[in-house]
């Protein structure tokens, strides 16, 4: 893990790879809204977790675009897994608002469960088509925001970068900052 130069006066990671391999408290997968697996890095995060988390997601009835929702890490490394859907990009301004409610939310929710490192995937910038760095943009300003009104909370939070292009992007948006 290596760090961004800091963004808004807080100091933010970044992994280039496989989020699975991971040594965190948690990953965020970027789901869809059944909750029961899919591709890319949903498919990547299941199948290194086993069938442990399949089981689990049944239980919960699936997830809104921009929500988030907990089940535990099985045979990752990482405690926990956040599963939480992003929007489909649409080009509208609503696109922003659930991908900053998928940041917002996940990070909420790893404060309630205690987690102190929490990786992140770009989410919605596979299959479901948002520009790399407009996403770039709403993710880091989301988590920045969500940093200076925790302030009294520990938390490390590392973007994974599946290639070195989304780290160059993500580098990008904190230098044009
Ligand atoms: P979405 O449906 O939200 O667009 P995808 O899984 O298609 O989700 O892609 C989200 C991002 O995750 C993409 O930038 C993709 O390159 C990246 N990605 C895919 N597999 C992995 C992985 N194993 N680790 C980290 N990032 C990944």
């Amino acid at each position: 893990m290596l760090e961004f130069e800091e963004y808004n006066g807080h100091k933010l990671y970044y992994d280039i790879g496989d989020i699975t391999k991971l040594d965190v408290d948690c990953l965020v997968n970027a789901a869809n809204s059944s909750l029961l697996g899919g591709g890319g890095v949903d498919g990547a995060i299941h199948r290194a977790a086993g069938r442990g988390l399949l089981k689990e997601c049944r239980t919960l009835n699936g997830c809104k675009t921009g929500q988030a929702k907990i089940t535990k890490g099985y045979n990752l490394k990482a405690h926990y897994v956040i599963h939480t859907v992003g929007p489909v990009y649409s080009g509208s301004k609503s696109d922003s608002e659930k991908l900053s409610g998928c940041y917002k939310n996940s990070l909420d929710l790893a404060r309630v469960y205690d987690i102190h490192s929490i990786a992140f995937p770009a989410i919605s910038t596979g299959v479901y088509g948002y520009p790399k760095d407009k996403a770039a943009k709403v993710a880091l300003s989301t988590i920045a925001h969500w940093l200076d009104e925790n302030e009294d909370y520990d938390i490390k939070i590392i973007m994974s970068c599946f290639d070195e292009y989304t780290a160059k992007i993500y580098k990008m948006v904190i230098s044009e900052n």
